[in-house]
């Protein structure tokens, strides 16, 4: 007989808001990928997907139970109410069972079939985490393609070390997942805590798609608060820019009050107020914008100090 190495269980975790429409072309997709995977023998028997409802307000939650009812191979977690993709993600990956935790959009942009060439690399280069990277930004529309890539490449500038076109379709082994239980912030933002975690990483390309049903979940504000939080919760680097700005703006009162004395003291005065309004609300201006920014980085700290839960279950299938 062949020897037999125990193969890895494949968890697909699916964070799901308001995919009733989606879902139905979607299970079967995610299932007959893990039907090849498990008959390629490369993921063992217990390999499922996990469904988490993020406090859907339409019939998703009922259909995650009829597919969990019909399908050994489909679990599915209810949230309590809808806390967002990243908590329903977070959520999905600190509840689920396996070795190897795969997380992917319910919509089929990202392509489940990477999934393989994801497995495939830890198998054969041992990496722990493997990043799911689009290959091009084609397909979406140039206001998306130019804000998302000025995103990244801001949050490189600031120090938050994110993988460019990575969102959040990627792989952790059961160490990584152990590892980010650690991390017990509220302000999630996943793509930069993961990097770091360490592990030998690798990156896996895939075209991604058009959505195959119903709407996206992420309007504009839903992205522009996820770039606020990438940017707040990884880095103090704003502080830091306020703090010289301030110094900066110190240094030209201070030269600007020399200059004066010296025009008094030469008997030369100046008549216009008009400068002198716009450099007092200039300031004015900016001494709020600085509040303002540090009482973000306040409120963070209001926030983690008080250690709420990230997600509450109310109910899991089967
Ligand atoms: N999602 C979620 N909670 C939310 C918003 C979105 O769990 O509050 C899920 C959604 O169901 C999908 C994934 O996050 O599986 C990505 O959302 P979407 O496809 O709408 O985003 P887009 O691809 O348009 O950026
Ligand atoms: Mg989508």
């Amino acid at each position: 007989m062949p020897k037999q190495s125990a193969l890895p269980a494949l968890t697909i975790i699916v964070p799901c808001y308001n995919e009733e429409a989606v879902l139905s072309i979607s299970v079967p997709a995610f299932r007959a990928l893990i039907d090849r995977l498990k008959s390629a023998g490369k993921i063992s028997g217990e390999s499922h997907l996990l469904f988490v409802d993020d406090g859907s307000k339409d019939g998703t939650w009922s259909s995650i139970e009829r597919f969990a009812q019909d399908h050994g191979d489909v679990r599915g977690l209810k949230l309590t109410r809808n806390r967002g993709h990243q908590n329903a993600v977070l959520a999905g990956m600190m509840e689920a069972e396996g070795d190897l935790l795969v997380t992917i959009d319910a919509d089929l942009q990202d392509d489940h079939n990477a999934i393989e060439g994801m497995i495939d690399i830890v198998a054969d280069a041992g990496a722990q985490i493997v990043y799911g990277v689009r290959n091009s930004r084609d397909a979406d529309k140039v206001f998306k393609r130019v804000t998302a890539e000025g995103f990244y490449r801001l949050l490189q500038k600031l120090g938050v070390e994110v993988v460019f076109n990575h969102a959040d379709f990627r792989l952790l082994t059961r160490s990584a997942v152990e590892s980010l239980r650690n991390f017990e912030e509220v302000n999630l933002f996943l793509r930069g805590m993961i990097p770091m975690l360490g592990y030998k990483t690798a990156i896996v390309e895939y075209a991604r798609g058009e959505r195959v049903a119903g709407e996206s979940k992420y309007p504009l504000l839903k992205m522009l608060s996820l770039a606020w939080e990438g940017v707040t919760s990884l880095s103090i680097r704003p502080l830091r820019v306020i703090t010289s700005v301030g110094a900066a703006v110190a240094i030209m009162a201070f030269a600007g009050a020399l200059i004066s004395i010296g025009q008094w003291l030469a008997g030369v005065t100046v008549s216009g107020w008009a400068s002198l309004i716009v450099a007092v609300s200039m300031l004015g201006g900016m001494q709020l914008l600085a509040i303002g920014m540090v009482g973000e980085y306040v409120g963070k700290m209001y926030l983690e100090v008080k250690q709420r839960p990230r997600y509450i279950i109310e109910q899991s299938v089967p």
